[in-house]
């Protein structure tokens, strides 16, 4: 399992709060393009998934 970006919700209008969030630094973002996850450091703790105010990270099988 995985967490994803679901680019339905997501607005990318702003500056995505997940950055700080992340305990990993694991997502970055493009000026005000959609938020990025690195798989390679992200240790799924699913913290983005909970905080998402727009409900936009999702948990992926
Ligand atoms: S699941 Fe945790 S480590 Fe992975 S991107 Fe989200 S906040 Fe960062």
């Amino acid at each position: 399992m995985a967490v994803a970006l679901d680019k339905t919700k997501c607005p990318h209008d702003h500056v995505c709060p997940l950055i700080r969030i992340c305990p990993v630094n694991a997502i970055t973002q493009n000026t005000e393009d959609y938020p990025v996850i690195d798989y390679d450091t992200c240790i799924n703790c699913n913290k983005c998934v909970k905080y998402c105010p727009m409900g936009a990270m999702v948990i992926k099988e």
